[in-house]
């Protein structure tokens, strides 16, 4: 395999510094063409020292003196500003681009990124939440272009290995039920920061840790599958499975049901996004069967999860209103997280912005980003 150029978008976070850990273990096999963050200086000029990327570039322009300062003599090219980062999606030499932005700030960047020709491996689920239409339109051949990190769908991915030709008739994804799975629904009103961001399977940012307490994220990836494999709406089910082993699964049309397991690890998806359609080896926990006590499954409790049921409604919808939901939660989970909206007004935010934010224009970029402002404004002054 040859060395493989990565230009990482949000290399500071919790998926950005994993796939730093994966390129630090297989020198040769890829090298940083560029990394990102939005402000966290620090950890940047560390990851700057350590990996001597071409380029580097902090989204916050007050941050850009005291970046020159932590890595004085450094050979990376430094600069700041988001739309710098738009600049280098489309004129840098990459092969792959890793968008491990979180929400609608990654969209435009997948944009660019598609448009000119580059492969995309797209941790940034808002990207296909936002603009699914328009990004497919831009991938030539659909898949090879933008390849999922998220788990769920890279076992999708990986289940679809060999079945070219064979039409699926289910995608089955898997979600944990995140921490208030059976969480009383009179008690939700009591729901704290500090007990919505401790997720029991996986570590992962704030905004995506909220999302899998409310299943907001199961409807954004229900949304992204939609898009990425091109099925109705109504042949792609979300099933719970607090045990998170199972990482999804696809029922073809002889009943044949295939699924891709391990422990949760987002290192093994985000590897194989960088890799596919070939695998690399990697150092994480085997499954031990004779350990693995059990495996369970149940429905999903719309009534406990309104989010989930709103963002499926978004995509019947279409138009504008996936976008719409995007921006609202961004923005209700915002809220939420300084303390300025109890967690049960996260979907009251969203679902008040879907009845008040509309547009007939044409879908593009441009109307797509003005109805995320106009979305923003709106759910960042709803009082209730
Ligand atoms: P995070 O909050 O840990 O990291 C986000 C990164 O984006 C940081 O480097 C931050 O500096 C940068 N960033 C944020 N806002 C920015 C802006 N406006 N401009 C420029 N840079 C900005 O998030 P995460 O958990 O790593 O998630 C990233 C994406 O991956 C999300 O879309 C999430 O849904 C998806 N994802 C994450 C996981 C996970 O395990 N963390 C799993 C599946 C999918
Ligand atoms: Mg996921």
């Amino acid at each position: 395999m040859e060395c493989i150029n990565v230009l990482l978008l949000g290399s500071t976070g919790s998926i950005g510094t994993q796939t730093l850990d994966i390129i630090r273990a297989n020198p040769g096999k890829f090298r940083v063409t560029g990394i990102t963050a939005n402000s966290n200086v620090k950890l940047l000029a560390e990851q700057i020292k350590a990996f001597n990327p071409e380029f580097a570039i902090i989204a916050d322009e007050s941050k850009f003196s005291e970046l020159k300062g932590l890595v004085s003599g450094t050979e990376t090219e430094l600069s700041c500003g988001y739309d710098e980062i738009i600049t280098r999606c489309i004129d840098a030499q990459y092969d792959v681009l890793l968008n491990a932005l979180v929400g609608f700030a990654g969209f435009v960047p997948t944009v660019k990124a598609l448009q000119s020709g580059k492969k995309v491996a797209l941790a940034n689920k808002e990207s296909l939440v936002v603009g699914g239409e328009l990004l497919k339109s831009y991938t030539e051949d659909g898949i090879k272009n933008l390849i999922p990190v998220d788990s769920e769908h890279s076992a999708i991915l990986q289940c679809l290995i060999g079945e070219e030709h064979n039409p699926i008739e289910k995608l089955l994804i898997t979600a944990s039920g995140g921490p208030f799975r059976t969480t009383p629904i009179e008690e939700m009103k009591n729901i704290t920061v500090e007990k919505a961001l401790k997720h029991p399977n996986w570590s992962m940012g704030a905004k995506i840790t909220i999302d899998s307490a409310t299943m907001m994220n199961k409807g954004l990836e229900i949304i992204e599958a939609y898009w990425l494999y091109n099925l109705p709406v109504e042949n792609i089910e979300a099933v719970i499975h607090p045990q998170s082993i199972i990482h999804s699964m696809v029922t073809f049309r002889d009943g044949s049901t295939k699924a891709q397991m391990g422990y949760p690890d987002m290192k093994v998806p985000i590897q194989y996004a960088l890799t596919w359609p070939d695998r690399i080896p990697l150092d994480t926990p085997r499954m031990d069967f004779s350990q693995l006590r059990e495996l369970t499954f149940s429905e999903v409790d719309f009534g406990r999860f309104p989010c989930l049921k709103l963002a499926l409604d978004s995509i019947s919808d279409g138009g504008f209103a996936p976008a719409v939901l995007n921006a609202a939660n961004e923005i209700a989970v915002h809220r939420f997280l300084n303390k300025d909206i109890p967690y049960i007004h996260i979907p009251v935010i969203v679902e008040k912005s879907l009845e008040a934010v509309q547009s007939s224009d044409q879908i593009t970029v441009a109307s797509l980003m003005d109805a995320d402002s106009e979305t923003r404004s709106f759910a960042s002054s709803l009082k209730l």
